[in-house]
């Protein structure tokens, strides 16, 4: 294979990429002369009125323009990447790169099975949009880079620049995510690490099938869903027939959902006969498929359709059949689940800071919206009922912001050998998961509602980011299943609850409120149930979040949150603080300049 000389990991850092934004007050000025030219109406005129109230465009905005986030990346370790971080934001919230995330979305992937003589080739064609935001994200290391940088906070890092670079759209969150979490399972199998880790964390995008070591930089995806079952793997009936190399399969089979087919290498789950006589126990097994063959030759990957899904549509999602497709094991036969999970653990970290982004993103809008809105003689944003609505939505925010970067950072420390942190990670990402990927699709559609009927209208770009947020609770284990993962992380592994009461602990005595939801947790643990586990999940993921606001945000927000989620002093929906939160406050600090 090509060795590659690695350049010293910069997260963010990309010389060419520091065009084609001006930095903040560049932005404002540009702003504040398209909103003139917006009162001013058509550069022709209307012949029947002039254009008033309409906002002028976010963009250029500065996506990490958020004291949220960047506390959150100086208290987990990653100060460091402090300077990077907001480049990459000014360059997320560019109109540039706000376009590319538009048009990703309108001009979907398209299957190309066959060429024009009737030969199979099983590419999906992406609008060059998808390429631009796939090369940003790749080359500012928000996929597979962290795992060779030794920095503490490398991971933390790519988190806080996922939560940025997210402003511009969900579906090319995919590939990069997998490619990130493909890493630690694939270390399973060390002469393949030593083969293909160099390529998934160089931070060069490569499109195109070529020979995987020949290419300067690699994507990685999943294959583990079978139209039998999807949640319960054991049912994956794609067979794998060990050859007479040892640790080379060949696959035959199906996956009822494959995201990001065009990528160069998938993680796949397969029931292995026994290897043989070789000494293989046979069972579900993971393999690692590339889509093309280290000797340039094709791997047999077809292709059948492409998914019309909701949301998510700048991403292909696919359907492939495996016959005699080529597979090398990764880690021991019959430890496939156990294998992939390493994978599993770190998606579901981006599920939890995707539904985080979407969040944030989508207060922005409404805050920018509101802003710029007048109803009834006043603007919308000095409204009482509406400064509600957005201070009860940046609550939300800033808890999932919050509880994404201390997950992010017991991740990092958990991979430099922190056991304690580890421990913490496992019962706490499946609690996040659970919970702030729930809290999606209600936040969005609030948010959404901000802007009125503009809201509702795709040109908006909120239709996108609300028909996004579901999928971010159905992938990487549904509900239900991130919910009795935590029930069996509770069982299983005493060092998991004893590390997420210690989390507790921490703020003990800071808010009666929070330490009466702690007893609370304490004494449903005693006998919990299958049938009541979304409760006491819901409940692990209010108490940490509320711990972590009591510790880290201002009064006015820790207080709000604690009245609301553990005080029961809430109504059914957004927008129902009670008379003594501190409104203000909480907005001066989730929109700053919105004032
Ligand atoms: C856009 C998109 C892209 C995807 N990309 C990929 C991909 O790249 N690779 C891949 O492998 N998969 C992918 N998936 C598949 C996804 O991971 C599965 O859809 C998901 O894991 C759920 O599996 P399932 O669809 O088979 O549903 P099921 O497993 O049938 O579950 C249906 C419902 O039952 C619930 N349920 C399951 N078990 C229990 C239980 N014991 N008790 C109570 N409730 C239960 C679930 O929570 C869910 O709500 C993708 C899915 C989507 C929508």
């Amino acid at each position: 294979m090509t060795t590659l000389a690695q350049e010293p990991y910069e997260p963010f850092e990309e010389s060419e990429e520091s065009e084609g934004f001006e930095g903040a007050a560049g932005a404002a000025g540009a702003a504040g002369a398209a909103g003139a030219a917006g009162a001013a109406g058509h550069p022709e005129g209307y012949a029947t009125h002039d254009v008033t109230n309409q906002p002028p465009p976010l963009a250029p905005y500065d996506a990490s323009d958020d004291p949220v986030l960047l506390e959150g990346v100086r208290r987990e370790g990653a100060v460091w990447a402090e300077d990077g971080l907001r480049r990459l934001g000014r360059r997320a919230g560019s109109a540039e790169a706000q376009e590319w995330g538009d048009l990703a979305n309108r001009h979907e992937p398209v299957l190309r099975t066959h060429d024009r003589y009737g030969n199979r080739v099983d590419e999906v064609e992406y609008h060059p949009s998808w390429h631009h935001l796939m090369r940003v994200a790749v080359g500012k290391g928000l996929a597979g880079a962290p795992w060779a940088d030794d920095r503490p906070g490398a991971h933390v890092a790519r988190t806080a620049g996922g939560l940025v670079w997210g402003h511009t759209e969900a579906g090319h969150g995919c590939p990069t995510s997998m490619t990130y979490a493909a890493v630690p399972a694939l270390r399973a199998q060390p002469e393949l690490a030593k083969v293909y880790e160099p390529l998934l964390t160089a931070r060069e995008y490569e499109p195109g099938l070529r020979t995987p070591t020949e290419k300067r930089g690699l994507l990685a995806g999943m294959g583990m869903t079978e139209k039998q079952g999807g949640s319960d793997v054991r049912t994956n009936t794609t067979a794998a027939t060990p050859t007479a190399e040892p640790g080379v399969y060949t696959l035959r089979g199906h996956k009822w959902f494959t995201s990001a087919p065009m990528c160069d290498v998938f993680l796949v789950l397969a029931q292995a006969s026994p290897a043989g006589g070789k000494g293989g126990k046979g069972g579900l097994s993971c393999f690692l498929v590339p889509r093309v063959l280290p000797d340039g030759t094709r791997n047999t990957f077809r292709i059948q359709r492409l998914k019309d899904k909701l949301g998510n549509r700048s991403n292909a999602s696919s359907e492939p059949e495996f016959d005699g497709t080529v597979a090398w094991l990764v880690g021991p036969e019959g430890q496939g689940v156990k294998t992939i999970i390493e994978m599993v653990n770190c998606t579901r970290l981006d599920c939890v800071m995707s539904s985080a982004t979407l969040m944030r993103k989508t207060l922005v809008e409404a805050g920018h919206h509101v802003r710029h809105r007048s109803a009834f003689g006043a603007r919308l944003v000095d409204q009482p009922l509406m400064r509600n609505v957005l201070a009860d939505l940046a609550l939300e925010s800033e808890a999932a912001t919050t509880l994404t970067l201390r997950l992010a950072g017991a991740a990092d420390r958990a991979v430099r050998g922190d056991a304690g942190e580890a421990a913490f990670r496992r019962i706490a990402t499946a609690v996040g998961k659970y919970w702030v990927t729930k809290r999606g699709p209600a936040f969005t559609a609030e948010a959404l509602e901000c802007l009125g009927g503009n809201g509702y209208v795709e040109e908006s770009g909120m239709p996108r980011h609300y028909r996004e947020a579901p999928l971010l609770s159905i992938w990487e284990g549904s509900g239900n299943v991130n919910a009795l993962d935590v029930l069996r992380a509770l069982g299983r592994s005493p060092a998991a609850a004893q590390a997420l009461f210690d989390e507790l602990a921490l703020a003990r005595g800071a808010d009666a409120r929070l330490d009466t939801a702690v007893a609370r947790l304490e004494a449903g643990l005693t006998g919990a149930s299958e049938t009541g586990a979304r409760r006491l999940v819901e409940l692990m993921a209010l108490t940490l979040q509320a711990s972590l606001l009591v510790r880290h945000a201002p009064p006015a927000v820790a207080d709000a949150f604690c009245a609301t989620r553990l005080g029961g002093d809430w109504g059914h929906s957004f927008g129902t603080l009670p008379d003594t939160a501190d409104l203000d406050g909480i907005l001066a600090r989730a929109l700053p300049g919105e004032g």
